[in-house]
């Protein structure tokens, strides 16, 4: 008999993202580098497993969850949770502060005791051990209930399938029915009526209906076509830019390094990146991020050269003052010739080449200035030069 493919949504979404990247991940079982945002998210999914724990008599008060709060992010280093630095993670400490009080503000007493919260379970269906954890869910009577996953990145929209497969898990669990069925004895079906992202940051709720049977179904054959290329061992790259960039694996990726990766397969144990490679990662990370700074710069640059040279013509100012620099414009004016071979044989025919030995710009505006030279030949002389007009705005700090 075939062992069921352990699976999740994350999984999921990690092979669809790049299937090589899976292989890395779930095949050679390479760990990516911890990032930020996930030790961010787990330390509010713990505070909200904390304040809304069925086992608890009483929400915990306010001080009660930023304790929590703050014994579960004093767990790890900055490093270990992904921050560039001390000082991020301190912006990221801050912010899941802000959010823990917001979320008071809001009165969580209000919310009856959930059904269960972090609830992980494994479901073997379909050729499929699937794994998932359930952030909570409440009870809404008659053998109906609500899934709500909690969301902290910076997007508030998503697509809900992922809450689709939280209710082919729930209505299939017999933990969650055993759960329904403690607080509402003759239930004999568990229905999800409700489901939910709710986005912590903003304290937003973006709700579902229960999604009807013919979107599960063809949400569930697509989960099972995924299945079926892993275990046929289709992980071919798909490279893109955004995918790439962020991507632990570049160093050991043969789209980047042209060779198959051979390192042993299913392995028992997690193994770690190559050390050897990780110092290019970084410097690659590094490098990626600097451009993109000083893009976002000399965006920002050219938007308040913009502004200001607006604002000073708008007011008829030369210049103006801020506290520590100066803005001052200049007009300039821009000459060219028209046609240059024009110019060259007009002078020719004129008897003034030997005047101005080479016809540049400069010397032939030179002419203009002479006054053996007549008014019709610097007109003449006039109609093959285009000047052009231009502002320069230039930024001086005071002395
Ligand atoms: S570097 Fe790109 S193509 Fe290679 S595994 Fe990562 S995401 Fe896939």
């Amino acid at each position: 008999m075939t062992k069921n493919l352990s699976f999740s949504y994350s999984k999921m979404g990690m092979y669809k993202e790049c299937p090589q990247k899976y292989k890395f991940r779930y095949v050679h079982l390479l760990p990516e580098k911890p990032k930020y945002y996930f030790a961010f998210g787990s330390a509010l999914h713990a505070v909200m497993e904390f304040i809304h724990n069925p086992a608890h008599t009483a929400i915990p008060t306010l001080p009660e969850a930023l304790n929590f709060l703050d014994k579960e992010w004093n767990k790890t280093t900055f490093e270990q949770k992904g921050y560039a630095s001390a000082a991020k993670e301190l912006e990221g400490y801050a912010e899941g502060r802000r959010i823990v009080e917001s979320y008071y503000a809001q009165n969580p007493a209000l919310i009856p005791p959930p059904v269960s919260v972090e609830m992980k379970s494994t479901l073997d269906i379909d050729g499929l051990s699937l794994i998932s954890i359930v952030d909570r869910i409440d009870y809404l009577g008659n053998g109906r209930i609500k899934i709500l996953d909690y969301k902290t990145g910076k997007t508030v929209q998503r697509e809900p399938d992922q809450l689709y497969m939280y209710q082919k898990v729930a209505e299939n669990s017999p933990t969650i029915k055993a759960l329904v069925q403690a607080k509402d004895p003759s239930i004999k079906e568990v229905r999800v009526a409700e489901l939910s992202f709710y986005h912590l940051p903003t304290l937003t709720e973006m709700k579902f209906d229960r999604a009807p049977d013919k979107e599960i179904f063809e949400f569930w054959q697509h989960v099972l076509q995924v299945a079926d290329k892993i275990r046929a061992g289709k992980f071919d790259p798909t490279p893109g830019e955004n995918q790439c960039r962020w991507c632990d694996y570049r160093n050991l990726c043969p789209v980047f390094t042209g060779k198959e990766y051979t390192g042993t397969e299913r392995r028992t144990r997690p193994q770690t990146l190559p050390p050897a490679e990780n110092p290019l990662t970084n410097e690659q990370d590094l490098l990626s991020e600097k451009i993109d700074r000083l893009g976002q710069l000399q965006e920002e640059v050219a938007r308040l050269q913009q502004d200001i040279q607006t604002l000073l013509e708008k007011n008829h100012f030369e210049r103006h003052f801020g506290k520590h620099f100066k803005a001052e414009l200049t007009n300039l004016e821009q000459t060219d010739f028209t046609d240059k071979q024009r110019v060259v044989n007009f002078l020719r025919e004129k008897h003034l080449l030997s005047k101005v030995l080479a016809p540049t710009k400069s010397t032939v505006l030179q002419l203009l200035q002479d006054e053996t030279v007549s008014p019709q030949i610097k007109t003449q002389l006039q109609s093959f030069i285009q000047r052009t007009k231009t502002v320069r705005l230039d930024v001086e700090k005071l002395p």
